[in-house]
């Protein structure tokens, strides 16, 4: 008669300096250290450290939707709602854009292809897009999550922010301007407060790339913009041809809005925002706004002037700006924008 083997005889060894940190995913990933592991296949994670990207862990990681975990709403625009979601099982936190779009599956085609081709920008200064998908007639864009808020959720809280610091938000904005304007070729079409984002870290970066434009043609009209008017440049709002020098005007007027607390259209803090009609007419009609000489330095008067040029051609470009006295004067100050974001309440949250 055979004996039965104690069960602690059949203990199997299992290497404990390499843990399995965690399991199992509702796409069914799972991660050993570099390793991926899913029903695609196995793929090992990459780590290239001079990639503007390579902080973030899941960057090669195919995940689906339901990988990701709804933390809270934080944002909601013309398009639809953003929402601040996590990792299930990296923990990473991303930014969820949802923009409702209920358009013909060839159309949708042609814009996850689009969105496919800007998930390649590589630009510190543009917000990175990790994954979009369609489902039920809404667009998904996975967004790196800007902790910070936007521009538009600090001058809420702060009304204007000083030239040093300004001169820091300019550099980087124009910075991922280049990139997009010279080196990508596009135009951004929305630079506004609410586009660009900014982090603890003190970075600055432009978001929305591609996404008015998008939505503009997925109604069939190439032109026909969602959003706002105000920083709109004098010949796209009148309809004329336009080039990268719009998102010049654009960066000028939100600059001049930062630094003297209020829309440049309007007189006082309490006047309303223009209707479009009176925005039309002041823009097309009226000299171009400018800095208050009594109140600001000379540098900076003069690069208002240089992007808010009612003729593009009169307008600096990106590349120029980025050599501007006024960027150049506080270069080797160490002003830390980090200081300044760290200051203020997190941005407002529409989920609590
Ligand atoms: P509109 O839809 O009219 O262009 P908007 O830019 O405010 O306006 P959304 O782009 O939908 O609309 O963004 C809504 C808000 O969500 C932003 O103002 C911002 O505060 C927040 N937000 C957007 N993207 C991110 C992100 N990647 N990280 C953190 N917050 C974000
Ligand atoms: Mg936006």
């Amino acid at each position: 008669m055979k004996t039965k083997k104690p069960l602690e005889l059949l203990k199997l060894s299992v290497p404990r300096e390499t843990p399995i940190t965690s399991f199992l995913t509702a796409s069914g990933t799972f991660q050993d250290g570099d390793l991926l592991l899913n029903q695609k296949g196995l793929r090992l994670k990459s780590d290239n450290k001079e990639s503007p990207q390579s902080d973030n862990k899941v960057l090669d990681a195919q995940f689906s939707l339901e990988d990701l975990e709804t933390i809270k709403v934080i944002g909601k625009g013309s398009g639809g709602i953003v929402q601040l979601v996590r990792h299930k099982w990296l923990g990473t936190p991303f930014a969820l854009k949802a923009i409702q779009m209920n358009i013909q599956e060839d159309i949708r085609k042609q814009i996850v292809q689009e969105l496919k081709i800007n998930q390649a920008s590589q630009c510190t200064n543009v917000v990175i897009c990790y994954n979009s998908f369609y489902k039920n007639g809404v667009i998904y864009l996975v967004l790196e999550y800007m902790d910070r808020g936007s521009l538009a959720d600090v001058i809420r809280q702060i009304k204007t922010i000083l030239e040093p610091y300004l001169a820091v938000v300019c550099k980087q904005v124009l910075k991922g301007l280049v990139h997009l304007n010279h080196e990508r070729h596009v135009i951004h079409r929305d630079i506004k407060p609410s586009n660009l984002l900014v982090n603890h870290k003190g970075e600055v970066k432009i978001t929305d790339f591609g996404v008015s434009a998008m939505l503009a043609n997925s109604m069939g009209q190439r032109d026909t913009f969602v959003g706002t008017y105000n920083y709109m440049a004098p010949e796209r709002i009148s309809g004329s041809t336009y080039d990268y020098k719009s998102d010049i005007w654009s960066l000028g007027m939100v600059i001049l809005e930062c630094a003297i607390g209020r829309f440049p259209y309007i007189q006082s803090e309490e006047q309303s925002c223009p209707s479009f009609y009176e925005l039309l007419s002041s823009i097309v009609e009226n000299p171009p706004p400018s800095a208050p000489a009594d109140q600001f330095s000379p540098e900076f008067c003069s690069f208002i002037s240089a992007c808010i040029q009612k003729d593009p051609r009169d307008r600096s470009s990106a590349l120029d700006l980025l050599a501007h006295p006024f960027i150049k004067k506080f270069e080797d100050k160490d002003i830390d924008l980090a200081i300044l974001v760290g200051t203020l309440d997190p941005p407002v949250n529409f989920g609590r």
